[in-house]
């Protein structure tokens, strides 16, 4: 158990190696909010996790989304994001799917990133922390009337403290 404990130590540790090769800065802290930001190239991430693999999956997923926003296309592939995030204006349908669409394609790339770097992803494991991230989006993107002007699921229900100006995407 110690043993792969701390292999997936060392794959968070390689992985956020990697990811600071690219320019990226990671926070990796008790209370943090995992997201990350494209303006500051800086990832943050909850350090208190059940284990060092969810906190590898959870980060693969947010070097998916640094790589997209990185992508040429970006602009095009998530026009609606982008035009909602300009306008500050997230009640959109267009908007609402572009984000779940993002939301899946940085697991998706998260994935490729893992088996490129020879990070030995468990994909039972991978979809459950991947779902159960997935699916705030999903519910978010649903209840578009209750939630009409948020951003996101994390600045849904409890947000009105953190009425936000940043860019950040979870
Ligand atoms: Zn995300």
């Amino acid at each position: 158990m110690g043993q792969v404990r701390n292999l997936w130590s060392e794959h968070l540790e390689k992985l956020v190696a990697w990811v600071t090769e690219q320019g990226w800065e990671v926070d990796l802290r008790a209370g943090n909010t995992d997201e990350v930001n494209e303006e500051t190239m800086k990832i943050k991430l909850n350090s208190t996790r059940s284990s060092r693999e969810t906190i590898c999956y959870t980060l693969l997923h947010e070097i998916g989304h640094a790589i997209l926003f990185q992508q040429t296309d970006y602009g095009e592939r998530f026009v609606d994001v982008v035009e909602a995030k300009q306008k500050k204006s997230y009640g959109g349908n267009k908007y609402r799917v572009g984000r779940v669409e993002e939301e899946l394609a940085a697991w998706a790339v998260g994935l490729d990133v893992g088996k490129q770097l020879g990070i030995p992803v468990n994909l039972s494991s991978f979809n459950k922390v991947k779902s159960k991230a997935v699916m705030t989006y999903f519910k978010w993107a649903a209840r578009a009337n209750e939630f009409a002007y948020t951003k996101g699921p994390r600045n849904s229900s409890k947000a009105s403290a953190k009425t936000n100006t940043d860019e950040s995407t979870v």
